[in-house]
Order: structure tokens, then C-alpha cells, then sequence
């Protein structure tokens, strides 16, 4: 019996791949060393970030006026490192779609005033927000996929400033136009890769040095490693990406994640049992909260799928009840096997 963790992240990563970096683990190239012990600043780790820069440009399309970073700190680093390097007014606006988003506002409050804007959600339960809102400010933030909460923007108006966008669980996981924004910035441990890495991808005219201490300005970081980058995680994230490449890219992963929410939705919402937390357009693909409606019964859920080899369906404390994480690496057997398991709580339970 296969394993599967629904974890909203770390998340799954394809077998094949961690089978591959735990062979090549001890001799990588042809140093006959370990990718771990391999200098960031040797020819042959140069090729890894090249390659891992050059699969993330095919995969989203990123123009050449956009740069890609690879940093340190998580998404949390890039709540701070935004408002410090784009403010020149220091005025932001923020939409608020849940607790990531309140998180980044937090942040931001450290360098100007915060303009908080709340989601439109339309007749067809799609997200959107108002572009009127959005005046004087140097940018307007958006979480593009909340994974706590499970829903996602299904329209982002035109502005008149930059849009960053925190892409956290949904990059490579569904198509994003990357010219629509001024920064798109996600936390690997997802769809990327292993925990340690954060890419940004900001576009090049919004870099302007602030005189800022030099880890946390943007410029530092264009078109070199300023420091040790966290190897290894890179290491893997550019075989992950050659994954995705093989797989048929973003938009075949968009259409797997398409398949496996509808899979897990269309369940729930005929289920005696279960019942989804978010309705509509907005629906999140890759991150599903549910619940039985009691929180009992949720945690007997839980403890029956550990029993059958499915892991890390509890809620966010925040929301509580229950979630299920389907990144790409996730295969579609991944959200047969939770209907499968779901059902045969339901058998016993209604
Ligand atoms: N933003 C979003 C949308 C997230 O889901 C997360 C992590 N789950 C974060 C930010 C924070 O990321 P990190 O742990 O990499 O700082």
C-alpha cells in the first residue's frame, strides 16, 4: 500500500526524483564528490543554477527584463524584503484573502501605511478584487492561491501599479502570466522542491538599490550568487523542474491538479458525511479544506486515514477541520485513494 502525505507543505516531491538525487547523493558530476560538499562558487554547481534558471524561464515563460532570484528565508523574508525595496512613498495596498496575506500586511506595516483591500467575490463565487481601490500606493499585493483558507483569484483587474503577487502554492501548479506582475515570489517546499529555497522573479526596472543591508536588497542578488545559497535544495529543485518539463510542463500539471480537485470536490459535494468549505470559481486546485461538521469526527478522520497510509489531512489551526494538499508531485491515485478512504469512513460512519 502506497503512502501519500497531504501536507500543505513540505509536500510530496516525485519519487523518481528523490530516487535520482539519492543516487547521484555521494558522487555528483564528475568532482566524485557530493552535491552537498560541492563549492557554490565551482564550474559544475554554475551549470545546476544555470539549468535550474533556464527551466524555470521555459516553464512560466519569463522574459529576459525579469530577473530570478534564489534566496534564503522562506516567502516570510519576501513579507519584509517587498516593502523594503519597492517603497518609495512607502503607501502599499494589500488584498486581504486570509492568514498568509494578513501576515505579509504585518510585515509591510514596519515600512508605510497599509491600504487593506478586500476580495470581490462574484454571482459564480469567483475572486477579484476592485482596481479603483488601488490609488497612490508604490504596489498592490495578492496571494494568488490561499492555502489555508483553499481559494484562489479567478480575475485580477489591471492597475496602475505593480502587482507582487505571493504564488507560494499555486507556482507551477497552474498558469501564471508572469508579465502581469511586478514580482511573483513562492517558497519552494510546494511544487518546487525540498524546504530552504525561495525564488523570486521581479521585474528588472524595480530594482533599485536602497541602501539597504546587502542580504536584503534585491540588488545584490542580480545575476550572481552574493552568498552560499542553500545548494542542495537547489540541486533538487532543478531535477524537479526537469520533472515537470518531462511531465509536459505547467500545463499539464494544471490540468492533473484540475483532475484531482475535481476528483476530491465532486465527492464531497455529494457526500453524507463530508462537506467542502469553499464554493464556487474560487476553489482553490491545490489545496482543499473540508469537514465532517464536528471536530470529533474530524479527528477520527484523521486517525482512520493514518491507519490506511494517509497522512497530513488535519486542517490549519486557524481553520481547523480538515485539508487535503494536492501539489503536482501528488499522483492522481494520491486523490483516488482519500475518495476511496473518505467513502469507506462514510460506509461506517453515516
Ligand atoms: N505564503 C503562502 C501562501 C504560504 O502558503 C506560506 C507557507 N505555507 C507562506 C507564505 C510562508 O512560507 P515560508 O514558510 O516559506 O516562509
Amino acid at each position: 500500500m502506497s503512502t501519500y502525505t497531504y501536507s500543505a507543505g513540505p509536500g510530496m516531491l516525485p519519487k523518481e526524483v528523490m530516487q535520482e538525487i539519492q543516487q547521484h547523493l555521494l558522487t555528483f558530476e564528475y568532482d566524485g564528490i557530493s552535491i552537498i560538499e560541492t563549492s557554490h562558487r565551482s564550474e559544475s554547481f554554475q551549470h545546476v543554477v544555470d539549468s535550474l534558471e533556464a527551466r524555470l524561464r521555459r516553464l512560466m515563460h519569463i522574459p529576459e527584463n525579469y530577473a530570478v532570484l534564489w534566496l534564503q528565508g522562506g516567502a516570510t523574508l519576501q513579507f519584509s524584503m517587498i516593502p523594503m525595496n519597492l517603497r518609495n512613498q512607502n503607501r502599499f495596498a494589500y488584498v486581504d484573502t486570509g492568514v498568509w496575506s494578513k501576515k505579509a500586511m504585518e510585515d509591510a506595516k514596519h515600512f508605510g501605511q497599509v491600504d487593506v483591500i478586500h476580495p470581490l467575490i462574484d454571482e459564480a463565487g469567483g475572486m477579484s478584487f476592485e482596481p479603483s481601490l488601488v490609488q497612490d500606493v508604490d504596489y498592490l499585493h495578492v496571494t494568488l492561491n490561499n492555502t489555508i483558507e483553499g481559494t484562489r483569484f479567478t480575475n485580477l483587474p489591471e492597475t496602475t501599479v505593480p502587482i507582487i503577487a505571493d504564488a507560494s502554492s499555486n507556482i507551477l501548479a497552474e498558469h501564471i502570466d508572469v508579465e502581469r506582475f511586478g514580482v511573483i515570489y513562492a517558497g519552494a517546499q510546494k511544487n518546487i522542491g525540498p524546504a530552504g529555497l525561495t525564488v523570486i522573479i521581479i521585474r528588472r526596472d524595480l530594482i533599485q538599490s536602497k541602501e539597504l543591508p546587502s542580504y536584503l536588497d534585491y540588488a545584490s542578488h542580480v545575476d550572481t550568487l552574493f552568498n552560499t545559497p542553500s545548494t542542495l535544495s537547489m540541486y533538487a529543485a532543478e531535477r524537479v523542474l526537469k520533472w515537470v518539463e518531462d511531465q509536459g510542463g505547467v500545463e499539464a500539471m494544471e490540468r492533473l491538479n484540475r483532475e484531482k480537485s475535481e476528483a476530491v470536490y465532486s465527492f464531497l459535494e455529494q457526500s453524507n458525511v463530508f462537506s467542502p468549505l469553499v464554493s464556487g470559481e474560487r476553489r482553490s486546485l491545490t489545496n482543499i479544506p473540508f469537514t465532517t461538521g464536528d471536530h470529533g469526527r474530524d479527528l477520527s478522520f484523521q486517525q482512520f486515514a493514518i491507519e490506511r497510509g494517509l497522512l497530513e489531512l488535519g486542517g490549519h489551526r486557524s481553520v481547523g477541520g480538515l485539508r487535503a494538499s494536492l501539489y503536482n508531485a501528488m499522483p492522481r491515485e494520491g486523490a483516488e485513494r482519500l475518495v476511496d478512504v473518505m467513502r469507506a469512513f462514510e460506509e461506517e460512519n453515516d
